[in-house]
């Protein structure tokens, strides 16, 4: 299980990792990080004979584009299992479970606050039609990866760092692959990808 949660703290914000992994296993569905599709960011296919049902989400969307993209396959599980077929894909059903899968997750501890504004604002409308260009689909894309990022790998031991969200952490011994992170803003730990993309803070 800890395991499992580590694979996920690599996708995930920090903040998300526990409900999500809540959420697998009350919908009983398997989660697959997936190689990167041009195509679709993820899917959501139904139980077939022998295999079980399966969300996959592409394993190089930055934190929040995961989250908010397994969230979306997720709310086409839940219209499937309540049987009903016939009924648009992003319809007002989808819209709903959608809806009220990411309200826990609209808070300042998981998402910037200019994508919390647009997610509060817009919320399930957003997601409505696939591949839509709106204004939060540009923001979400200048947290992907770009040339000047840092790494928190790059960073020295015990150096204090910041994750677009304003949390300020420092950086502790590394355990296996991943970092174990302190959280100054809220004095809990975290474990981080040694991929993470951080802002590097001046130590007080
Ligand atoms: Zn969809």
């Amino acid at each position: 299980m800890e395991k499992y949660k580590e694979i996920l703290a690599r996708q995930l914000p920090a903040g998300a990792v526990d409900a999500v992994f809540d959420l697998i296993i009350q919908n009983k569905v398997n989660l697959k990080i997936s190689r990167k599709r041009r195509s679709k960011l993820g899917d959501f296919r139904p139980a077939i004979t022998g295999r079980a049902q399966q969300i996959t989400v592409n394993h190089d969307l930055n934190p929040f584009s995961f989250l908010i993209t397994f969230l979306h396959e997720l709310a086409h599980q839940r219209v499937w299992s309540t049987g009903k077929k016939r009924i648009k894909p992003h319809g007002e059903q989808w819209q709903n479970e959608f809806q009220n899968l990411l309200n826990p997750f609209l808070v300042p501890e998981i998402f910037p606050a200019e994508i919390l504004n647009n997610l509060l604002k817009e919320g399930k409308k957003l997601f409505a039609s696939s591949g839509a260009d709106h204004g939060l689909s540009r923001i979400l894309k200048s947290y992907d990866n770009n040339e000047n990022k840092t790494l928190l790998e790059q960073l020295p031991d015990d150096a204090h760092f910041k994750l677009p969200d304003g949390r300020t952490f420092k950086r502790l011994q590394k355990r296996r692959k991943n970092y174990l992170c302190f959280c100054l803003t809220n004095g809990r730990k975290y474990i981080f990808n040694p991929l993470a993309e951080v802002i590097p803070a001046e130590e007080h």
